[in-house]
């Protein structure tokens, strides 16, 4: 991992944003600019350009951790016996003038921690910034992209392992632990996230939570899943169909299938994430199953399972006047090489069951290509 060229890129960032320095509160931000995995610490940049430096504050269980996991990034390490946010707000606002403003990430810092900030050191003008640094992971470099590579096939390979223990009967949970003992078992770190297996009616709910529910005897079960290899994030989803299908629900896996390769076809880089959205939702809409479809078609993936940029729909006129925030966030970004989103479109009937296929795709040049190997082929079991 090039920390320097991170740190780079922050510094443009933090100086676009007419900030001499900034606190950095959410951990996944922590890890990507020096490296540093433990579970408490702040790290802050100030200084002028050419002259920035970087700091990681953490308690006395990290000190050894710290310096040696931030090496590469030459962050100095300062271990506090109180709060770290206020060392750090100390240290950046030391020599700073009274106009210099300290750039805290808004959605990574709570009321209380704000005020107890304000109230140590008063005077400090606190900025409210967004998603600085999770701009910056959304292009992920050389090293990122083979680590996400590792994480999505051993996740397919599992994939693969764990189609043997669908059969009617078993509680969803059960293939679940098997689909987790398996990722531990070939050296996942975790899973990315809790495990979704959802059968039968359970597959109409998009985010259906493993239950002690049974795999009955005729309907799709969806498997959605992933592992956190080297700190990276797979994500994939396959839907399967015990017992014989009936034609609509052939049908309607075929057109989710079909919504699928559009979106992946529609992937390129200079577009905008929304443009993939209604490459799928486009699909649907025409196989008369577009009111069915009612998450987003994807998003981006790395040290964290949801990352920039999400592929949702453009919100309409008067949505978007009450979501400022969110028209900025769709309309700064274009698709760019080295960017790793999913395309997940997928089809929800109440009481009856749902199809989604969700492959992991990484933004190249040309176009795009689809790092998950696993077939989509309508799978009969
Ligand atoms: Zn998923
Ligand atoms: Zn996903």
């Amino acid at each position: 991992m090039d920390y320097r060229a991170r740190q780079r890129r922050l510094a443009e960032g933090v100086e676009a944003q007419k900030l001499k320095s900034l606190l950095i509160t959410h951990l996944p931000n922590i890890r990507y600019v020096c490296g540093f995995t433990g579970s408490a610490g702040v790290a802050a940049i100030r200084g002028r350009s050419g002259r920035r430096q970087l700091a990681l504050f953490t308690d006395g269980r990290y000190t050894e951790q710290a310096r040696d996991q931030t090496k590469r990034a030459r962050a100095r390490v300062i271990t506090t016996k109180g709060s770290a946010l206020i060392a750090a707000a100390e240290w950046v606002g030391d020599g700073a003038r009274k106009s210099d403003a300290v750039g805290f990430e808004s959605e990574h810092m709570s009321v209380a921690a704000h005020q107890a900030l304000a109230k140590a050191a008063p005077k400090i003008r606190l900025k409210p910034t967004s998603l600085i640094v999770e701009r910056l992971r959304m292009v992920k470099d050389a090293g990122e992209i083979d680590q996400i590579r590792s994480a999505v096939l051993l996740a397919s390979q599992v994939f693969e392992a764990a189609i043997g223990d669908i059969k009617p009967g078993i509680a969803e949970n059960s293939i679940a632990a098997e689909i987790e003992y398996l990722c531990r078992r070939m050296g996942a770190e975790s899973m990315s996230f809790d495990t979704l297996v959802a059968a039968g009616p359970r597959s109409a709910l998009p985010h259906g939570v493993a239950s002690s529910h049974p795999v009955p005897s005729r309907g799709f079960v969806i498997l959605d899943f992933g592992v956190i290899l080297g700190g990276y994030c797979s994500d994939m989803t396959r839907t399967v169909h015990v017992g014989r299908p009936s034609t609509s629900a052939r049908a309607m896996y075929q057109a989710v299938l079909e919504a699928q390769l559009a979106g992946i076809a529609a992937v390129q880089p200079g577009i905008k994430p929304a443009e993939v959205d209604y490459a799928t939702r486009n699909v649907l809409q025409k196989s008369g199953l577009g009111r069915y479809f009612t998450h987003s078609t994807g998003h981006g993936v790395g040290l964290e399972i949801h990352e920039l940029p999400g592929l949702r729909k453009v919100p309409k006129r008067q949505d978007v006047q009450q979501r400022k925030l969110k028209r900025r966030i769709i309309s700064a970004e274009v698709l760019e090489p080295g960017m790793v989103i999913t395309i997940e479109p997928g089809v929800y009937i109440p009481g009856k069951g749902g199809v989604r296929i969700e492959d992991m795709v990484l933004v190249t040049e040309a176009g795009c290509e689809v790092l998950t190997p696993t077939g989509k082929d309508l799978m009969v079991i």
